[in-house]
Order: C-alpha cells, then structure tokens, then sequence
C-alpha cells in the first residue's frame, strides 16, 4: 500500500473535516456550509462512503488530501506530512537519492543568502550597496534583514570560493543557479552568476530559499538591470511570487492579495504594514501563480506600474487572472503633488505611506477601471478609438465565468462604442477559447442575453443526473424524452451510457445506478470516457437535492430539467439555423431551394419553442 492509500485508509474524511466545522447528516452523507465561498444555504457535501467531498456551490472538490491543502493553505508534501502524522504513518519522502540532492540545494542556497548578507552589513566595498538601501530606498535596518536583502561583491569568484570552504562541489553550484559553467579550462570550472549586484533572495511558500533575483547597483548600458536564478530543480520561474512565503497569513486573514509588479513595490508596503502584498517580478502572471493565490484568496487586487492601459505584460496577464473565476480590481496610483502620476507604489509609499492605503481602498473591479479610462484616455468619436477599445476590453468580458456579469458588460461595452450588442456578442462568440474553457461554455450556452446562472445547461444536466439517481423509476421518461446532444458536455457521455445500459436491462425501472452492476459496466465500457467519480459527486448532489423529496416531487422537478434542457438545446438550434440563413444570404450566389428549407425548419422549431414558452408560463400562473 502506499502512504497515501495507507492515510487514506487509516483517517475518515468525516473526522478529519469535523475537526474544522460542524457537519450534519443529509442522506446517507453529509453536509456544511462551504468553507471557501460565501453561502447561506449549504452546499457542501461529504460522501463517507466514497471518501470524497464537493461544493455544489463553487464548484471544488476531492479527497482528504485537497481538502487539507485547501483549508490550510499547504502544498501536496505538506498535506502529506500533516495527515500522515494524523494517522500515525511513516513516510519516506521521494527517493532519497533526489531529497537529498534537494536538500543540498536548498542548504547551498542559504549559505549563499547568508553570505550576500553578511557581505552587505560587512564590506568596505558593499558602501554604496546600504546606501542605496536605506538612503535612497528608505528601507529600516530590520527590513533588509527581515527579507534577507544583500549584496554580491564585484567578483568573479567570492561566492565560489566561500562555498567551496564549505564544503560544496562547483556542479551543485552551477545546478542551484548561483554560478555559470566556465568555457576555459584554467582554474575554476565557474564563475559567480551575480556580481556587484544587490541581492533579493527568492523563497517558496514555506519561506525556504529557491533563488534570488539581482539588481544592478547603477545604470549601465551593457548589463541587464535584473539577473534571475535560472530554471532549477527548485526554482521556477512561472511558480513563485515574491513574497507569498510573508504574506499569506495576512493574504488569507484579509481575504485579499495586492499583486504588484516590482520587488521592491513588495517589500515598500510590508514596511508600511501592508502585509497582503506579493510581487509578480514584472512578468504577466502564469496561471499556476494565480492558482497558488487561490490557496489563499479568491480577491486579487493588482497595483501596476503607471502605463497607458493593455500595453505592458503584467496587463495581458489579467486575462488569466479573471478565466480562473477569481475576483479581480485594480489599484490606480495616486498623483504626485506636480500633477504626474506616482510610478509605482514603492514611490508612492516613500512620499507618503498614507497614500498607498487610500488608493487601495479605492480599489475598482478591473472591467469597471478599464470601462472608465477607455472613456476619459480615447476619443471614442473615431473609428479606431472604438475598434482599439473593442479589442481591449471585449476579450476580458468572454473570459467571465458567470453569464449575468457577462452579459452585463457586453450592454455596457455596446453602448459605450455605440454598437449593436449582438455584433459583440457575436465576435465573442467567434473568439478562440484559448486558455480557458469559460469563452467555450459562453458560447455553448443558451443565447438568450439574461440567462440567469441557474439555469444554464450544465447545472440543468446536473440535475437531472441526480434526479435519476435518487428516482431510478423516471429513468423511461427522462431517456424517450431527452437526447444525449441535449446534455452539458460534461455529463453527455455518462448520459448516454445511462441510456444505453437502461436499454440494456430491458428497461429496468428500478436501477441502482451507484450500485456494482452499473459500474461494472462502465469499467467494461472505459473507452466511452465517463469517469466514475462523475456518479460519486452527482451521488452526493442527490442526497443534497432531493433526501427530502417524495417520489411525486422528484417525478416534477425532473419535468422541470427537461423542459429547460429541451429549450436551451431548440434555442441553440434557432440560433445556428439563423447563422446559416444570414451567411446563405450574404453569400453571392445564393441557393434559394437551401434558404427555402432552412426558413421552413426555423418555422418549425420557433413553432415548437414558442409552444413550449406558453405551457411554461401558464404552468407559472
Ligand atoms: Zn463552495
């Protein structure tokens, strides 16, 4: 057995997540409100038997080990640890031959910091290095040293040669990134990577060094004003943000992350205690920087350097930002007292600390920021002002996860470049879902401008999967009414297989779909693609939706998902049979017999959608 399995088998998940909050019975399993979104109702369930737990609300889920990392902010190693130790197992971390190559690394590497700092509070030569600190920077003493701030000499080979004392071999100092392979053969095999440079050592989430970054002392017009530890076996470059390690307990305390741009934007707020400040180190954020966030926070705030909008990295990175469903604002700078704008916050902070506060409080949601410059900084009266703030903005929206805030905007957007909204919605819809699969559901989903949230495909199919599950006896009704094509993507497959073995069974009406027979057949039938933890988490909506509902009840709320499956898949249809109507007719030679047939199917299915509009309302009345 592996340790995993061993915990797993050890600990039970209803223990284990009791220990944080009280859960209640509901079915055969369990249920809270969720820790990690806001909700009055709960929707967070927890299967006993399966081991597993997952929000209805948000959207998150797993086992026992996601859960600890969620709650507590670890990563996957350390939730290994903490409930390893819970179940009383012994674990040997990864091959040792590699931990301990790691764990030289990470010891070279503190050695190095040690004596970038030590050189720093040390050296004759190191003068203009703390001066740059505290006088130019203003930072206190206890700051540098708090975030181990330091200064290489201009040397080609001090640090190697301290590390040599040590006891270290010039390979693992070319492997942990702190020296460079020599091309010459004389002498060292190496050089130092970072000379006469102030030193910003680089920690992960537990604050153990993996890398640092360094800074030219002064403008030169040959050499790089920032030089990085390359990709290492511990550091990487996409993974970490600048800070993270001081400020996640403030970051979670808050409910809020400032992202900003450079180091010492970072390390300026947190001297002014701001503590919910990381850098991103100038480069746009990769997704696994804004889902280490997410561990912490939901609520990014992003203070960027003054820059006319969408022009710099950091402001392409945003998109990503807001396709992971996190809430996004941004923080504008304040002016300077001659009228220029503060350039970045650490600027702002040394003028007047009180003034970062401020502007972070006057924090605006992002699409709101973007909406208000587009229309003070162009002149929206020219065609290429539109098409350039068009071109902006209209990406931002389709990355939106929710369909009342898209369909917000696009309103919005409309009127400000004056518009039709359906040509934008249209090029939305034309857009590559690249990077995101919310662009793709948008475009999937129902057309209709205000679809409320609940009533979108996804949701719908889910229910009516738990429906069947808890009413196996509808399963004759559900499969003579609803098609597969009808199904959310994300559920067809295991609908179509529902289908397929109820049909199978001669039309069995009292089929456990959680039970050996069924998942036998999955297993035999694997290639199709539905995954059994697919039935495990719509086991657990049932219990949630429907534990407390008669078999009648069930029987309506099942009518009620289908008649809304079956009109959002005719709307589809509508929509693409207009598509085809409008191209045939802008087309130069149009076929006339094509267009006639097309027509007298739109008639057909408006016919039918509009029927089932009126039974709809009158069943309302
Ligand atoms: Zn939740």
């Amino acid at each position: 057995m592996s340790p995993t399995e061993e915990i797993k088998s050890r600990l039970d998940i209803i223990d284990v997540i009791s220990e944080y909050f009280p859960l209640k019975p509901a079915g055969a399993n369990w249920r809270a409100r969720c820790p990690f979104h806001e909700e009055r109702t709960p929707s967070f369930m927890v299967s006993k038997a399966k081991q597993i737990w997952h929000c209805f609300g948000c959207g998150e889920g797993g086992d026992i080990f996601g859960f600890i990392m969620k709650q507590e902010g670890l990563e996957f190693p350390d939730a290994l640890r903490l409930l390893a130790d819970k179940a009383g197992v012994q674990i040997k971390f990864e091959d040792p031959a590699i931990r301990s190559e790691r764990q030289r690394m990470f010891n070279l590497l503190e050695a190095a910091v040690s004596f970038w700092s030590e050189v720093l509070w040390q050296e004759r030569a190191a003068e203009t290095a703390r001066r740059y600190f505290m006088e130019e920077r203003k930072l206190k003493p206890e700051t540098i040293r708090a975030w181990r701030l330091g200064y290489a000499l201009d040397s080609w080979e001090a640090l190697i040669n301290h590390l040599v004392k040590l006891g270290y071999k010039e390979e693992e100092m070319i492997k942990s990134g702190v020296a460079v392979r020599k091309m010459e053969t004389r002498g060292r095999s190496a050089y130092d990577r970072f000379r006469n440079r102030l030193m910003f050592p680089i920690a992960n989430t537990q604050g153990q060094v993996i890398g640092a970054t360094g800074r030219i002392l002064s403008a030169s017009a040959t050499e790089a004003k920032y030089v990085n530890t390359p990709e290492t076996l511990l550091y990487h470059k996409g993974q970490v943000l600048y800070g993270l390690d001081k400020a996640k307990a403030a970051i979670k305390q808050q409910n809020l992350a400032i992202v900003v741009e450079g180091n010492m934007d970072a390390i300026a707020s947190h001297e002014a205690d701001v503590a919910n400040v990381v850098a991103s180190s100038g480069t746009a954020l990769t997704v696994e920087q804004v889902r280490l966030l997410k561990r912490f926070t939901d609520n990014l705030a992003f203070a960027f350097d003054a820059d006319a909008a969408g022009e710099s990295a950091t402001w392409r990175g945003l998109a990503t930002v807001l396709s992971e469903g996190c809430q996004v604002s941004l923080i504008s700078l304040p002016l300077r007292p001659d009228g220029k704008r503060f350039k970045d916050p650490d600027e702002c902070i040394r003028a007047n600390p009180k003034l970062w506060l401020e502007a972070i409080a006057k924090a605006e949601p992002m699409l709101e920021h973007y909406f208000r410059r587009a229309a003070t900084e162009y002149d929206l009266t020219k065609l290429e002002d539109k098409q350039r703030v068009t071109k902006l903005i209209l990406p931002l929206i389709g990355r939106l996860p929710d369909q009342v805030a898209m369909s917000h905007y696009l309103k919005k957007l409309a009127n400000l470049v004056e518009v039709q909204e359906r040509y934008l919605r249209e090029a939305l819809e034309r857009q590559p879902s690249a990077g995101g699969g919310s662009v793709q559901r948008a475009a999937n989903a129902v057309p209709a401008a205000s679809a409320p949230v609940k009533d979108s495909r996804w949701a719908q199919s889910e229910r009516l999967l738990a429906g069947l599950i808890a009413a196996p006896a509808q399963m004759g009704y559900a499969a003579a009414v609803t098609t597969p094509e009808m199904i959310s993507p994300e559920y067809a497959a295991l609908y179509r297989e529902m289908v397929v073995f109820f049909t199978e069974q001669g039309g069995n009406d009292k089929i456990d779909w959680l039970g050996q027979e069924f998942a036998a057949y999955l297993n035999k039938n694997a290639a199709n693609g539905v995954s059994p933890e697919q039935l495990s988490v719509l086991a657990l909506l049932a219990d949630k939706e429907f534990s407390d509902f008669t078999p009648l009840e069930i029987e309506r709320e099942l009518l009620s998902s289908v008649n809304r499956l079956k009109r959002g898949h005719l709307r589809v249809i509508l929509q693409k049979l207009e598509n085809d109507i409008r191209s045939i007719e802008q087309s130069p030679a149009k076929d006339e017999d094509r267009l006639a047939s097309l027509f007298k199917e739109f008639q057909t299915v408006s016919a039918e959608l509009a029927k089932m509009d009126n039974n709809k309302n009158s069943n309302r009345k």
